[in-house]
Protein backbone atom coordinates (compact mmCIF):
# COMPACT_ATOMS: atom_id res chain seq x y z
CA UNK A 1 0.00 0.00 0.00
CA UNK A 2 1.59 3.42 -0.83
CA UNK A 3 2.09 6.12 1.83
CA UNK A 4 1.19 9.37 1.38
CA UNK A 5 2.89 12.10 3.93
CA UNK A 6 0.63 15.40 4.71
CA UNK A 7 2.38 17.53 6.94
CA UNK A 8 0.60 18.39 9.64
CA UNK A 9 0.95 22.21 9.08
CA UNK A 10 -0.47 24.56 7.07
CA UNK A 11 -3.67 23.67 4.84
CA UNK A 12 -3.67 20.90 7.19
CA UNK A 13 -5.96 22.43 9.42
CA UNK A 14 -8.25 23.98 5.73
CA UNK A 15 -8.43 20.64 3.86
CA UNK A 16 -7.05 17.97 6.06
CA UNK A 17 -10.20 15.96 6.14
CA UNK A 18 -10.78 16.12 2.23
CA UNK A 19 -7.51 14.95 1.59
CA UNK A 20 -7.15 11.95 3.76
CA UNK A 21 -10.67 10.46 2.95
CA UNK A 22 -9.83 11.16 -1.03
CA UNK A 23 -6.48 9.09 -0.46
CA UNK A 24 -7.97 6.32 1.21
CA UNK A 25 -10.16 6.02 -0.89
CA UNK A 26 -7.79 5.14 -3.47
CA UNK A 27 -6.11 3.09 -1.57
CA UNK A 28 -3.33 4.90 -0.26
CA UNK A 29 -2.44 5.18 3.49
CA UNK A 30 -2.30 8.55 5.05
CA UNK A 31 0.32 9.32 7.22
CA UNK A 32 0.72 12.72 9.02
CA UNK A 33 3.62 13.98 11.21
CA UNK A 34 1.31 14.45 14.35
CA UNK A 35 1.97 17.45 16.89
CA UNK A 36 4.42 20.19 16.46
CA UNK A 37 7.01 19.56 19.63
CA UNK A 38 10.05 21.78 20.29
CA UNK A 39 12.69 19.51 18.27
CA UNK A 40 10.09 19.61 15.14
CA UNK A 41 10.20 23.17 15.26
CA UNK A 42 13.84 23.20 15.79
CA UNK A 43 14.21 21.37 12.95
CA UNK A 44 12.31 23.29 10.43
CA UNK A 45 13.88 26.50 11.65
CA UNK A 46 17.52 25.16 11.15
CA UNK A 47 16.67 23.95 7.75
CA UNK A 48 14.52 26.71 6.21
CA UNK A 49 15.62 30.16 4.79
CA UNK A 50 16.39 32.55 7.80
CA UNK A 51 13.81 34.81 6.95
CA UNK A 52 10.44 32.69 6.58
CA UNK A 53 7.81 32.75 8.13
CA UNK A 54 6.99 30.91 11.51
CA UNK A 55 4.35 28.53 9.64
CA UNK A 56 6.43 28.06 6.72
CA UNK A 57 9.93 27.30 9.61
CA UNK A 58 7.16 24.85 10.84
CA UNK A 59 5.94 23.33 7.60
CA UNK A 60 9.76 22.66 7.17
CA UNK A 61 9.78 20.71 10.46
CA UNK A 62 6.61 18.83 9.67
CA UNK A 63 7.87 17.87 6.37
CA UNK A 64 11.33 16.67 7.85
CA UNK A 65 9.74 14.45 10.73
CA UNK A 66 7.82 11.82 7.73
CA UNK A 67 10.85 11.78 5.59
CA UNK A 68 11.50 7.97 6.76
CA UNK A 69 7.52 7.21 6.52
CA UNK A 70 6.32 7.70 3.32
CA UNK A 71 6.74 7.00 -0.14
CA UNK A 72 5.63 10.19 -0.94
CA UNK A 73 4.40 13.66 0.31
CA UNK A 74 1.52 15.55 -0.86
CA UNK A 75 2.45 19.09 -1.66
CA UNK A 76 -0.31 20.66 -3.94
CA UNK A 77 0.63 24.27 -5.24
CA UNK A 78 -2.90 25.97 -4.47
CA UNK A 79 -2.76 29.36 -6.39
CA UNK A 80 -6.45 30.15 -6.26
CA UNK A 81 -9.92 28.80 -5.40
CA UNK A 82 -12.07 31.83 -5.61
CA UNK A 83 -10.90 33.74 -8.97
CA UNK A 84 -10.72 36.72 -6.53
CA UNK A 85 -7.35 36.34 -4.24
CA UNK A 86 -4.66 34.21 -4.29
CA UNK A 87 -2.84 32.01 -1.72
CA UNK A 88 0.45 34.11 -0.29
CA UNK A 89 3.70 33.21 -2.52
CA UNK A 90 5.15 31.24 0.18
CA UNK A 91 2.19 29.04 -0.44
CA UNK A 92 2.82 29.14 -3.89
CA UNK A 93 6.56 28.05 -3.68
CA UNK A 94 5.88 25.41 -0.70
CA UNK A 95 6.50 21.98 -3.32
CA UNK A 96 10.23 23.81 -4.68
CA UNK A 97 11.22 25.03 -1.19
CA UNK A 98 10.67 21.36 0.02
CA UNK A 99 11.52 20.05 -3.08
CA UNK A 100 14.99 21.80 -3.37
CA UNK A 101 15.17 22.89 0.09
CA UNK A 102 15.43 19.13 2.17
CA UNK A 103 18.14 16.71 1.13
CA UNK A 104 17.05 13.01 0.16
CA UNK A 105 13.07 13.46 0.76
CA UNK A 106 10.79 11.15 -0.65
CA UNK A 107 9.14 12.19 -4.34
CA UNK A 108 6.63 15.09 -4.09
CA UNK A 109 3.05 14.94 -5.41
CA UNK A 110 2.63 17.96 -6.51
CA UNK A 111 -0.14 19.86 -8.16
CA UNK A 112 -1.33 23.01 -9.03
CA UNK A 113 -5.00 24.62 -8.91
CA UNK A 114 -5.87 27.53 -9.72
CA UNK A 115 -9.40 28.46 -10.79
CA UNK A 116 -8.96 31.57 -12.88
CA UNK A 117 -7.23 29.24 -15.43
CA UNK A 118 -10.25 26.68 -15.22
CA UNK A 119 -13.49 26.29 -13.87
CA UNK A 120 -12.82 22.47 -13.35
CA UNK A 121 -9.27 23.43 -12.20
CA UNK A 122 -10.15 20.98 -8.82
CA UNK A 123 -11.17 18.30 -11.09
CA UNK A 124 -8.66 18.64 -12.86
CA UNK A 125 -5.70 18.25 -10.12
CA UNK A 126 -8.01 15.06 -8.73
CA UNK A 127 -7.56 13.31 -11.68
CA UNK A 128 -3.78 14.27 -12.16
CA UNK A 129 -3.11 12.89 -8.63
CA UNK A 130 -5.63 9.55 -9.49
CA UNK A 131 -2.91 9.36 -12.33
CA UNK A 132 0.07 9.46 -10.20
CA UNK A 133 -1.75 6.61 -7.82
CA UNK A 134 -3.09 4.53 -10.68
CA UNK A 135 -6.66 5.22 -9.98
CA UNK A 136 -9.17 5.01 -12.85
CA UNK A 137 -11.37 8.29 -13.53
CA UNK A 138 -14.73 6.25 -11.83
CA UNK A 139 -13.03 5.65 -8.47
CA UNK A 140 -11.13 9.37 -8.42
CA UNK A 141 -15.15 10.86 -8.62
CA UNK A 142 -16.17 8.53 -6.17
CA UNK A 143 -13.50 8.87 -4.17
CA UNK A 144 -13.73 12.61 -4.51
CA UNK A 145 -17.70 12.51 -3.60
CA UNK A 146 -16.94 10.60 -0.24
CA UNK A 147 -13.94 13.13 0.99
CA UNK A 148 -16.55 16.04 0.24
CA UNK A 149 -19.55 14.35 2.87
CA UNK A 150 -16.52 14.29 5.24
CA UNK A 151 -15.57 17.82 4.55
CA UNK A 152 -18.74 18.86 4.76
CA UNK A 153 -18.93 17.06 8.65
CA UNK A 154 -15.75 19.05 9.41
CA UNK A 155 -17.55 22.45 8.38
CA UNK A 156 -20.47 21.76 10.44
CA UNK A 157 -18.49 21.35 13.44
CA UNK A 158 -16.60 24.52 12.78
CA UNK A 159 -19.94 26.29 12.46
CA UNK A 160 -21.07 24.31 15.98
CA UNK A 161 -17.90 26.18 17.43
CA UNK A 162 -15.23 23.81 17.05
CA UNK A 163 -11.76 24.80 15.81
CA UNK A 164 -10.49 22.65 13.13
CA UNK A 165 -7.92 20.69 15.06
CA UNK A 166 -10.51 19.91 17.38
CA UNK A 167 -13.32 19.01 14.26
CA UNK A 168 -10.14 16.78 12.77
CA UNK A 169 -9.76 14.74 16.31
CA UNK A 170 -13.93 13.96 16.13
CA UNK A 171 -14.01 13.13 12.48
CA UNK A 172 -11.12 11.11 11.62
CA UNK A 173 -9.43 10.37 15.44
CA UNK A 174 -12.70 9.33 17.14
CA UNK A 175 -12.22 11.95 20.07
CA UNK A 176 -15.18 12.92 21.78
CA UNK A 177 -17.07 16.35 21.72
CA UNK A 178 -16.09 18.34 24.64
CA UNK A 179 -18.24 21.61 25.74
CA UNK A 180 -16.46 24.50 23.98
CA UNK A 181 -19.10 27.53 24.10
CA UNK A 182 -20.49 27.84 27.69
CA UNK A 183 -23.27 30.14 28.22
CA UNK A 184 -22.84 33.09 30.44
CA UNK A 185 -19.37 33.42 29.97
CA UNK A 186 -17.99 36.36 27.60
CA UNK A 187 -16.99 35.87 24.18
CA UNK A 188 -13.71 36.78 22.74
CA UNK A 189 -12.56 36.57 18.66
CA UNK A 190 -9.32 35.40 18.41
CA UNK A 191 -8.33 35.91 15.00
CA UNK A 192 -5.40 35.16 12.58
CA UNK A 193 -4.58 32.18 10.41
CA UNK A 194 -6.33 28.74 11.19
CA UNK A 195 -2.58 26.90 10.81
CA UNK A 196 -1.55 29.49 13.57
CA UNK A 197 -4.33 29.48 16.15
CA UNK A 198 -4.86 25.63 15.40
CA UNK A 199 -1.21 24.58 16.18
CA UNK A 200 -1.40 24.40 20.09
CA UNK A 201 2.55 24.32 20.33
CA UNK A 202 3.03 27.47 18.39
CA UNK A 203 -0.25 29.76 19.32
CA UNK A 204 0.88 28.62 23.13
CA UNK A 205 -2.77 27.41 23.57
CA UNK A 206 -4.32 30.47 23.45
CA UNK A 207 -7.76 29.04 22.85
CA UNK A 208 -7.45 26.88 25.46
CA UNK A 209 -5.97 29.43 27.82
CA UNK A 210 -8.92 31.41 27.10
CA UNK A 211 -10.91 28.70 27.99
CA UNK A 212 -9.77 28.40 30.73
CA UNK A 213 -10.16 31.60 32.29
CA UNK A 214 -13.71 31.67 31.47
CA UNK A 215 -13.58 33.02 28.10
CA UNK A 216 -15.71 31.23 25.18
CA UNK A 217 -13.85 31.52 21.76
CA UNK A 218 -14.82 32.48 18.38
CA UNK A 219 -12.36 32.51 15.81
CA UNK A 220 -12.79 32.87 11.71
CA UNK A 221 -13.02 29.23 10.98
CA UNK A 222 -16.49 29.42 12.76
CA UNK A 223 -18.17 32.33 10.42
CA UNK A 224 -19.99 30.89 7.45
CA UNK A 225 -18.54 31.72 4.35
CA UNK A 226 -21.72 33.85 3.40
CA UNK A 227 -21.17 35.90 6.94
CA UNK A 228 -17.14 36.46 5.41
CA UNK A 229 -18.04 37.49 1.69
CA UNK A 230 -20.68 39.89 3.04
CA UNK A 231 -18.03 41.88 5.08
CA UNK A 232 -16.21 44.76 3.49
CA UNK A 233 -13.39 46.48 5.04
CA UNK A 234 -12.88 50.08 5.76
CA UNK A 235 -9.22 50.69 4.73
CA UNK A 236 -10.00 51.16 1.19
CA UNK A 237 -7.94 48.60 -0.34
CA UNK A 238 -8.86 44.99 -1.62
CA UNK A 239 -6.36 42.06 0.21
CA UNK A 240 -4.87 40.05 -2.71
CA UNK A 241 -4.09 37.28 -0.12
CA UNK A 242 -6.76 34.58 0.19
CA UNK A 243 -6.02 33.69 4.35
CA UNK A 244 -5.54 37.86 5.30
CA UNK A 245 -8.42 38.49 2.95
CA UNK A 246 -10.36 35.90 5.63
CA UNK A 247 -8.87 37.56 8.51
CA UNK A 248 -9.74 40.85 7.70
CA UNK A 249 -13.33 40.07 6.56
CA UNK A 250 -14.07 38.01 10.20
CA UNK A 251 -12.54 40.41 11.93
CA UNK A 252 -15.08 43.48 10.84
CA UNK A 253 -17.35 40.48 11.08
CA UNK A 254 -16.50 41.00 14.79
CA UNK A 255 -15.91 44.33 15.57
CA UNK A 256 -18.84 46.28 17.09
CA UNK A 257 -20.85 43.02 17.71
CA UNK A 258 -22.17 43.18 21.16
CA UNK A 259 -21.55 39.64 22.07
CA UNK A 260 -17.58 40.29 21.20
CA UNK A 261 -16.16 41.72 24.09
CA UNK A 262 -12.39 41.68 22.93
CA UNK A 263 -10.74 40.71 19.91
CA UNK A 264 -7.09 39.12 19.80
CA UNK A 265 -4.95 39.10 16.61
CA UNK A 266 -2.54 36.13 16.82
CA UNK A 267 0.09 37.53 14.23
CA UNK A 268 2.96 35.22 12.58
CA UNK A 269 7.02 36.66 13.06
CA UNK A 270 7.96 37.05 9.74
CA UNK A 271 4.75 37.13 7.64
CA UNK A 272 4.77 39.90 5.36
CA UNK A 273 1.17 40.30 4.85
CA UNK A 274 0.45 40.22 8.48
CA UNK A 275 2.78 43.55 9.23
CA UNK A 276 -0.60 44.90 6.69
CA UNK A 277 -3.41 42.93 8.00
CA UNK A 278 -2.56 44.23 11.53
CA UNK A 279 -2.41 47.80 10.44
CA UNK A 280 -5.40 47.69 8.92
CA UNK A 281 -7.29 45.74 11.72
CA UNK A 282 -6.62 48.72 13.84
CA UNK A 283 -7.84 50.91 11.34
CA UNK A 284 -10.83 49.44 11.01
CA UNK A 285 -11.61 48.87 14.28
CA UNK A 286 -10.47 52.49 15.52
CA UNK A 287 -10.60 54.32 18.83
CA UNK A 288 -13.61 53.48 21.05
CA UNK A 289 -14.04 50.57 18.84
CA UNK A 290 -13.77 46.64 20.26
CA UNK A 291 -10.98 46.24 23.21
CA UNK A 292 -8.10 44.80 20.80
CA UNK A 293 -4.39 43.15 21.16
CA UNK A 294 -2.04 41.74 18.98
CA UNK A 295 0.13 38.77 20.52
CA UNK A 296 2.77 38.39 17.43
CA UNK A 297 4.09 34.29 17.76
CA UNK A 298 7.62 33.16 16.65
CA UNK A 299 10.37 30.64 17.65
CA UNK A 300 10.25 31.62 20.65
CA UNK A 301 6.85 32.40 22.24
CA UNK A 302 7.31 31.02 25.48
CA UNK A 303 4.32 30.02 27.96
CA UNK A 304 5.12 32.44 30.43
CA UNK A 305 5.38 35.47 28.41
CA UNK A 306 2.15 34.75 26.59
CA UNK A 307 0.12 33.68 29.60
CA UNK A 308 0.74 36.90 31.53
CA UNK A 309 -0.45 39.32 28.46
CA UNK A 310 -3.22 37.56 27.90
CA UNK A 311 -4.31 37.57 31.63
CA UNK A 312 -3.62 41.29 31.93
CA UNK A 313 -6.04 41.53 28.64
CA UNK A 314 -8.87 39.75 30.22
CA UNK A 315 -8.62 41.50 33.12
CA UNK A 316 -8.33 44.76 31.31
CA UNK A 317 -11.58 43.97 29.78
CA UNK A 318 -13.32 42.69 32.55
CA UNK A 319 -12.85 46.02 34.15
CA UNK A 320 -14.13 47.99 31.81
CA UNK A 321 -17.46 45.92 31.64
CA UNK A 322 -17.57 46.72 35.07
CA UNK A 323 -17.34 50.12 34.01
CA UNK A 324 -14.07 50.52 36.61
S1 LIG B 1 0.42 34.49 4.99
FE1 LIG B 1 2.17 35.02 6.31
S2 LIG B 1 2.26 33.39 7.82
FE2 LIG B 1 1.04 32.63 6.11
S3 LIG B 1 2.49 31.56 4.80
FE3 LIG B 1 2.30 33.67 4.02
S4 LIG B 1 3.98 34.78 4.99
FE4 LIG B 1 3.67 32.87 6.15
Amino acid sequence: MVRIGIPGALFYFVYYPLWRVFFEGLGAQVVTSGKTTRELLDNGVREALADACVPVKLFFGHAMALKEKVDQLFIPRIVCLNNKTVYCPKFLGLPDMIRHGLPDMPPIMDVRVDSRDSKLAVLRALMAVGEKMKASPPAVLGSYAKARVTQMKFYRLLRNGFQPAEAIDMILNRKAAIPVFRPGQMTFAVVGYSYIINDRYISVDVVNKLRRMEINVLTPDNLSPLAIARQRYNSGKQMFWTFSDKVLRATRYFTGRKNIAGIIHLSAFGCGPDSIVDRFIQMDNGPGGTPFMTLTIDEHSGEAGVGTRLEAFVDMVKRKKRGE
